[in-house]
């Protein structure tokens, strides 16, 4: 890696596109059941999804006339005459509550009708409770309907309060696009319309391998000079955040154990490594996957970086590689600057840019003017940037810690306090 091949980070971030997007474009779609995407979220573990393809509804929405309101079925031409001083007083005929298919209207009288209840046939307006003589069914609420007759002040409009099949969507009308994010709404749409099965984007699929000879896995005893896997957790969970399917191995720095993981990853989309990537003297993502490009980007953290293809599975399958270098800030500002944005993009289940605005800084820095820096802050209470942490790469807790990536662009050696930045929200 020599001063002359570092790339900008800008540039990086549109090769890591374009390689990346047009792999991900490609995943086939795969049929759920609509049951399937309710029971995976009501244990809270759901992968928001996009509808590969329209949804038709099954049947319409709503499927039958039914009332906007609490008041009488009538038939408009009844009440045409009707006003203060003649008002037209009626019979009041059975009441229909909400789940009951009512007979038609008895011609000369008023059904109570209840709210999302279907209007009687016949019956082609419905007139609000509070507009009507007495303006209570009687009983009050809960006790069914005791008045007999009912009056009558004013005409009303053919339509009135009636809620009219299919005025949502009618049955075989698209009820939710192909593209849309499945949120609350969709799901609602899907199960109202009787939509029992759709077609979505398969999550994209990433292999994250944490290389390094003294990594350890999560929850596995710890021995001298081994350090825990931080990277596999913090990448499952910023994948995850963005709609994709994830797992996570660690690799020791040994050629063979690379390249047995990759030829057991068939349906892995994207390969994403931590580590290995430096100048040191076993660095085995850079001395095994040679096919790639490997070289400094001008950031820090997260100089060294590489982007290439890598074979995977039986099948020999070729798949974007992106290999990030292992220290953990290292690890997740480059995800959030090279590979968070493409995989929202194509996911579409979050936004690919990080809310972003200027703030000034409550304190003084320094930054290598070849670089852009990117450094970890908190909002004080009036507004202003406060670091959490030096610029080193391996404080994670502090980047735990901290609400706000501070980028301090290349060209630019000290900052002073009140000096405004960029920063970009990641909480
Ligand atoms: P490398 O990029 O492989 O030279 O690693 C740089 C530093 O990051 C070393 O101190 C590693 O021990 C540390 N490191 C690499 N990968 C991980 C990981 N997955 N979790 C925690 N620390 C790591
Ligand atoms: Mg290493």
């Amino acid at each position: 890696m020599t001063g002359t091949d570092r790339r900008s980070p800008a540039e990086h971030a549109a090769r890591v596109e374009a390689l990346v997007a047009p792999a991900l474009a490609a995943r086939p779609a795969e049929r759920v059941t609509v049951a399937a995407l309710l029971a995976a979220a009501a244990t809270g573990a759901t992968l928001p999804r996009r509808l590969a393809a329209d949804a038709r509804a099954v049947v319409a929405l709503p499927g039958f006339d039914n009332s906007q309101m609490d008041g009488y079925a009538v038939r408009a031409a009844d009440l045409a005459a009707a006003s203060p001083a003649a008002p037209v007083r009626q019979a009041v005929g059975p009441a229909v509550p909400a789940g009951v298919a009512p007979g038609p209207l008895v011609p000369g009288t008023a059904a109570p009708v209840m709210t999302g209840a279907p209007v009687p046939p016949g019956a082609d307006a419905v007139v609000r409770i509070e507009d009507a003589d007495p303006p209570t069914f009687g009983a009050g609420p809960g006790g069914g309907v005791t008045v007999t007759a009912v009056a009558f002040a004013a005409p009303v409009a053919p339509g009135t309060f009636v809620r009219v099949a299919g005025s949502d969507v009618a049955a075989g009308d698209v009820v939710v696009a192909a593209g849309t994010p499945l949120g609350a709404a969709q799901a609602g749409a899907l199960a109202a319309s009787g939509v029992a099965e759709v077609l979505v984007e398969r999550p994209p699929h990433v292999l994250v391998l944490s290389t390094g000879t003294e990594l350890v896995p999560a929850g596995r005893p710890l021995g001298p000079a081994q350090v825990r896997d931080a990277n596999g957790a913090a990448l499952t969970v910023g994948l995850g955040q963005v709609g994709c399917r994830v797992t996570a191995r660690v690799v020791p720095d040994d050629p063979a154990a690379l390249l047995g993981v990759l030829a057991e990853a068939g349906d892995a989309d994207v390969v994403l490594t931590t580590g290995g990537v430096s100048a040191g003297a076993y660095e085995v993502v850079r001395g095994t996957l040679d096919d790639a490009w490997f070289g400094g980007v001008a950031m820090q953290p997260g100089g060294p970086q590489g982007l290439g293809l890598v074979t995977v599975g039986d099948a020999r399958r070729v798949v974007p590689l992106v290999a990030f270098p292992g220290n953990p800030v290292s690890a997740l500002v480059s995800f959030e600057l090279f590979l968070r944005p493409v995989l929202a993009r194509a996911t579409g289940v979050a936004p690919a840019a990080r809310p972003a605005r200027r703030a000034p800084l409550a304190e003084p820095l320094d930054s290598p003017p070849a670089l852009l820096q990117v450094r970890r802050g908190r909002l004080d209470a009036d507004g202003r940037v406060r670091l959490v942490g030096g610029p080193g790469s391996h404080l994670l807790a502090h980047l735990a810690a901290a609400t706000v990536l501070v980028h301090v662009p290349a060209g630019v050696a000290r900052l002073e306090a009140g000096d405004v930045v960029d920063i970009w929200e990641i909480s």
